[in-house]
């Protein structure tokens, strides 16, 4: 059982770029299409299913509602209504094995650790980050985009 969970970006970011089709906070301009390659939704972390449904494309700060300096970056939802993914514990099954990169956070956005994982050691690597006692939180990225996919926080 894992002592962490993972935290998708907050259904009122979704919502209002559906809706404006911009980046909040920023205004810059979303793209909407077809998925045409791997498609991660950072709100309900499914993938887009590929040739079949439509991804927005957007700007979005990886410290969104941290109130820390922020960290922008291309991020993609489902372009339709989606469930935001419910906390579970442990890294959420689409992302176990991939390419990843781990970074650990202490008080004030502080970085304190990275660690680039293959073969299914994220869970290991997020439990060692996580335990110790300096790290808030975790971020999880793709190691070969360098988008930020999710947040992890102990339970
Ligand atoms: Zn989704």
């Amino acid at each position: 059982m894992s002592s962490f969970h993972a935290v998708a970006i907050p259904t009122e970011v979704a919502r209002s770029v559906r809706a404006t089709m911009k980046s909040p906070k920023y205004g810059f301009p979303a793209h909407k299409e077809v998925a045409a390659g791997r498609a991660p939704c950072r709100h309900c972390l499914e993938l887009v299913k590929l040739h079949q449904e439509e991804a927005i494309l957007f700007t979005m700060d990886a410290f969104y509602g941290q109130n820390v300096p922020p960290s922008p970056g291309p991020v993609y939802i489902h372009a339709k209504e989606c469930t935001r993914y419910d906390e579970r514990t442990g890294i959420p099954e689409t992302y176990r094995g991939r390419l990843l990169t781990l970074e650990a956070f202490a008080a004030g956005r502080k970085l304190v650790g990275e660690v680039r994982v293959a073969n299914g050691e994220e869970e290991a690597a997020a439990k060692i980050l996580l335990s110790k006692a300096e790290v808030e939180y975790v971020h999880v990225r793709s190691t070969e985009a360098g988008c930020y996919l999710f947040r992890l926080e102990r339970n």
